[in-house]
């Protein structure tokens, strides 16, 4: 009898699909992927699949990104209850206001937002190019949205650029605390400190390095150190073990998104076979989200 894993394999193979999830994906999920990265690198892969069915392993503005980017392919999502608890933080209502009360100032909103916020944006950045994109604009300043930890982080490297914060934040690196960070530092004196710019300024302030999922791993696999402290999401753990074989990685345990988890087997096996869970978007979102989210990509 056929297990779960070459269930999928077969209905991939038949419906022509391919199977994106994020880092902080479950680890079966991971393994049975065609490409795991983070919100950036899933992105990228979206515009460059030949795949007529993409099945997306993580929350939903993940994969109205890949909608986006495909507006002719099927996009289907394991759990459509998988939304990130950020992305309901902003409305494109408040950005419509929050352009008229800033004019001169573009709209940079993290990747982590709705498709129909994203409608409203000048540009998208994901915590890879956030620094990036706001340096290379060419107005004196940005409204950055949702989230105020990500967007405080920029500020602080782009120092000519004028920022207004949105207070949106991921409940999941907002709850990393000092405490913890101390805890974990006392406990593993050897391990440098990864931050990802999620977290509150006074935990990046105890990190020797800051920077999004994929950075990370790239530092872990270069890195001559043989143990880190990982302040991001758990899910990241596996990743980085399978990359990166010997070393060891020490987590704040509490840190678990929920949402990220509701991609499973056996939801992967259930959309791959009824072809359920569509991600559904109106033309003229697609049509106005798409310049905002290609000049993302464009800055990769
Ligand atoms: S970890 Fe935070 S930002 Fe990522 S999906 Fe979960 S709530 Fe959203």
């Amino acid at each position: 009898m056929e297990s779960v894993g070459e269930r999928i394999v077969r209905l991939k193979r038949e419906r022509n699909a391919v199977i994106l999830a994020h880092n902080y994906c479950l680890p079966e999920v991971q393994d049975i992927a065609d490409y795991v990265g983070d919100s950036l690198g899933l992105s990228v892969r979206a515009t460059e699949t030949d795949a007529d069915v993409i099945v997306f392993c993580g929350v939903t503005f993940m994969a109205e990104t890949a909608k986006i980017l495909n507006p002719g392919k099927t996009v289907l999502i394991p759990d459509p209850a998988a939304v990130c608890a950020m992305a309901q933080m902003c409305s494109p209502e408040q950005i419509v206001s929050a352009k008229a009360a800033n004019p001169g100032k573009e709209v940079v909103g993290y990747v982590n937002s709705t498709a129909s916020c994203k409608a409203e944006m000048d540009v998208c950045c994901t915590s890879s190019n956030a620094v990036d994109i706001v340096s290379s604009l060419k107005s004196e300043g940005a409204v950055f949205v949702p989230d105020r930890n990500l967007g405080s982080y920029v500020a602080s490297r782009c120092p000519g650029k004028d920022i207004v914060l949105w207070q949106g934040f991921c409940p999941i690196h907002q709850s990393i605390s000092v405490q913890q960070v101390r805890e974990l530092k006392a406990a593993h004196p050897g391990a440098e400190v990864l931050a990802h710019p999620e977290c509150r300024a006074e935990v990046l302030a105890l990190a020797d390095v800051i920077g999004s999922t994929e950075k990370m791993l790239n530092h872990c696999r270069e890195s001559s150190l043989d143990e880190f402290i990982v302040l991001t999401e758990v899910g990241m753990r596996h990743r980085l073990e399978v990359n990166c074989p010997g070393k060891r990685f020490h987590f704040p345990e509490s840190a678990m998104c929920g949402a990220m988890k509701m991609a499973t087997l056996e939801t992967v096996e259930s959309v791959l076979s009824d072809l359920g869970n569509r991600v559904e978007l109106p033309e003229e979102v697609v049509e106005r989200a798409r310049r905002p989210v290609e000049r993302m990509i464009r800055r990769s």
